[in-house]
């Protein structure tokens, strides 16, 4: 059944929360009408405060799961939701040729939410190796990989902590051709040529 869609900061809460931790920005930033770009009865969307590409959205759920290793088998309609919902702001921004949607192994921001992000990975905000490890390397699981992985497992079998540290330490690699740059100021100067 399709959901209603509200366009507005309708459903947010107003409530000031008493305490306040950085990692719980994304609940937090749902009240920012200069993020939220709309929202149904299971998530929000925002745009990305700090882009890492050059049209990157989160989709957020309401549901108070903390991050993927919280999602049980019942949330699976959710995620698929999810899934919907990153298609829909695709198609609605199909000015950008083409985009990734998934979620980070490790999420340093609490609240499940999916990334969808334009694949220039051209940014002012990307500037560290570890930035670029996180959205081009297996440590960004695609949306649809999570959610054949939650059917299959029941649970969500994420890599471990070591495969993480090693998916963000790896050499820098365009993420389009077989480029190898000495640095990031030199992969930046690159990929503009992908655009
Ligand atoms: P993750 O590593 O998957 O937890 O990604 C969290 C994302 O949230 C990053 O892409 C950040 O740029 C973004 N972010 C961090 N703080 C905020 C905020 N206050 N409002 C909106 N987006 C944020
Ligand atoms: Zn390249």
């Amino acid at each position: 059944m399709p959901k209603r869609i509200v366009t507005t900061s309708e459903n947010v809460s107003h409530k000031k929360q008493k305490t306040f931790h950085w990692s719980s920005g994304l609940v937090q930033a749902v009240q920012n009408p200069e993020l939220l770009v709309l929202s149904d009865d299971l998530v929000y969307v925002i745009k990305d405060k700090y882009p890492k590409s050059q049209c990157h959205f989160l989709i957020i759920c309401k549901k108070d799961i903390g991050s993927l290793s919280d999602v049980k088998i019942e949330d699976i309609d959710l995620l698929k939701h999810m899934n919907e919902m990153a298609e829909k702001m695709k198609k609605s921004n199909d000015e950008y040729r083409s985009f990734n949607v998934g979620y980070h192994a490790e999420p340093s921001m609490s609240r499940l939410h999916l990334h969808v992000i334009s694949d220039d990975m051209d940014s002012s905000h990307l500037k560290t190796k570890k930035h670029w490890n996180s959205f081009t390397t297996e440590f960004f699981i695609s949306s649809e990989v999570v959610i054949e992985n939650l059917i299959k497992n029941k649970k969500v079998i994420l890599p471990s902590k070591e495969e993480c540290r090693k998916f963000l330490e790896l050499p820098l690699k365009c993420h389009k051709c077989d480029f190898k740059p000495k640095n990031m100021p030199d992969l930046k100067k690159h990929i503009v040529n992908h655009c």
